[in-house]
């Protein structure tokens, strides 16, 4: 198997490099979904930038603001911008699997009235799935979408949703008929977040950050055409959306800008009077961290090809979340014992060392495994329908 690009999309790898140099900050580093109101202004105008190349979703179709492009441009298009941590919060939900749901899903209608949108960086969308009641056990959800007439009456509450407080719309689950069996009675929605009725709250994360927020629906109404898929089949659209989500073909190449940081830093900075690369645990602890990468960009290049056939990946796609948020906990742990107690501080401290990321990293990246389904979900979901095993 050669796992090597071709000269034309190493061009175009080579082209996206220009532009971020570019357009980022040489030292630009940032939280997706967590930013400042500046950083959230900076976003908005990079992503507006990339879409006038065209380059928000290379692979979607022309007349949808893509470029008809290979799957793999959208793959390398991934890996750069997650490398040089491109400010892609307001498209980032979007095109990982909010538009992928719609081109699989959508009406003729909905594609044309939603798609252009993304592409164009005007609309961003947020999640609402989880509820308080709800969140493994996403079938338990209890938000209502009642019928009157031509329309659809929402009541409920969602948390933990990602960005709501910029969103412009979000997609979202809600119980559409209570009798049937829990899976059965849900629909998926889209919704235009300033719609009479619906209010945000912030929710603060572990790092003192505002990232997620509890979204609140009081007798909203919606027309039908906000119904993506069919009514009471809402739970196989979701799932579709979970597993593009869960993909993560760029996991890899953002742990790979982390670890050069760390070597860099390790040679610069010295333990024991020699600097710190050289002395041997931490050379251990490098070298491991450096295998545990290049085995996580090839889980990506897997879910990658699957995606590159016009196939959804399943397991596969539970197999690289798992992988890779655990990667970057595992990867944040290790800057942090590497750079002692330095790494403890914040990154306002004037005493703080590479200004601060690890201990951002080692706080933000606890919900990693949290978010999109967590660890001991996707575990169960390998061992059921990736190996087969009996449910318990
Ligand atoms: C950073 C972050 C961003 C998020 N963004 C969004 C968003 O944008 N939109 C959205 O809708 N949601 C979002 N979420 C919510 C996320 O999807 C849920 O937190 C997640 O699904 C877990 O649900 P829960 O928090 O209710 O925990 P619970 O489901 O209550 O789980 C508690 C513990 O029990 C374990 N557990 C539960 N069931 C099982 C089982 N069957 N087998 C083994 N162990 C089990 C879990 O693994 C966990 O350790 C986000 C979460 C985080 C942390």
């Amino acid at each position: 198997m050669d796992f090597r690009f071709t000269p034309e999309e190493e061009g175009f790898r080579q082209e996206i490099r220009t532009f971020l140099h570019q357009e980022l900050p040489p030292d630009w580093d940032y939280e997706p979904f967590e930013e400042s109101d500046e950083e959230w202004r900076f976003s908005r105008a990079f992503v507006k930038k990339l879409a006038q190349k065209g380059w928000v979703a290379p692979a979607w179709p022309r007349e949808y603001g893509g470029m008809a492009a290979p799957y793999m441009h959208q793959l390398i298009m991934a890996e750069e911008m997650a490398y040089h941590r491109a400010p892609l919060t307001p498209v980032a939900m979007a095109i990982g699997y909010l538009g992928p749901s719609i081109i699989v899903f959508g009406s003729d209608e909905q594609k044309r009235q939603h798609l252009p949108g993304i592409t164009s960086g005007d609309v961003m969308w947020c999640q609402g799935y989880s509820e308080p009641n709800a969140g493994s056990d996403l079938a338990s959800l209890q938000a209502r979408a009642v019928k009157d007439g031509d329309d659809y009456v929402i009541n409920g509450q969602k948390t933990w949703s990602s960005g709501a407080h910029r969103a412009d719309w979000c997609f979202f689950l809600a119980r559409t008929d209570p009798e049937a069996p829990k899976h059965k009675g849900i629909s998926y929605f889209l919704v235009d977040m300033k719609t009479p009725g619906i209010s945000v709250q912030p929710l603060i994360n572990l790092a003192d950050l505002h990232g997620f927020n509890d979204v609140y629906f009081d007798n909203v109404r919606l027309p039908r055409s906000g119904l993506l898929g069919e009514e009471n089949r809402g739970w196989y659209v979701a799932m579709a959306t979970l597993d593009f989500e869960r993909s993560n073909v760029s996991g890899a190449a953002a742990a790979q800008r982390r670890f050069e940081e760390l070597v860099a830093y390790c040679r610069e900075n010295k333990t024991n009077g020699k600097p710190a690369i050289k002395e041997p645990t931490v050379r251990h602890k490098m070298s491991e961290m450096a295998i545990e990468i290049e085995v996580g960009r090839y889980i990506s290049y897997r879910v990658a090809s699957i995606q590159a056939r016009g196939q959804i990946p399943n397991y596969e796609a539970s197999i690289a979340k798992i992988y890779h948020s655990e990667l970057t906990q595992r990867l944040a742990r290790t800057g942090i014992s590497v750079l002692g107690l330095y790494g403890q501080l914040h990154e306002d401290s004037k005493w703080a060392h590479l200004k601060g990321r690890l201990e951002r990293a080692y706080l933000t990246t606890v919900g990693q495994t949290i978010a999109a389904g967590t660890s001991e979900v996707q575990r169960n979901i390998i061992a059921t329908r990736g190996l087969g095993l009996p449910r318990d």
